[in-house]
């Protein structure tokens, strides 16, 4: 079950909850009952896609790949 961070505007806390996908989108209540939350975007893990590009270099490297700085 995916865990959603809120944060509290009433007294600025921050707390996490963990609620099914379906019900990401409700209100939640901070523990100390204000109703005045935001939702932050933070510690979901997205998995997949290519967080991490590769250099795309065209092979070369250098000259001295290649014997050039002798
Ligand atoms: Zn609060």
């Amino acid at each position: 079950m995916p865990r959603y961070d809120f944060r509290c505007r009433s007294c600025g806390s921050t707390f996490e909850l963990s609620r099914p996908m379906s019900a990401s989108g409700e209100a939640a209540v901070c523990p100390d009952g204000h109703d005045d939350t935001v939702k932050l975007l933070s510690t979901v893990a997205v998995t997949g896609g290519a967080s991490a590009p590769r250099p795309s270099g065209g092979g070369g490297g250098g000259c001295c790949g290649g014997g050039c700085c002798s």
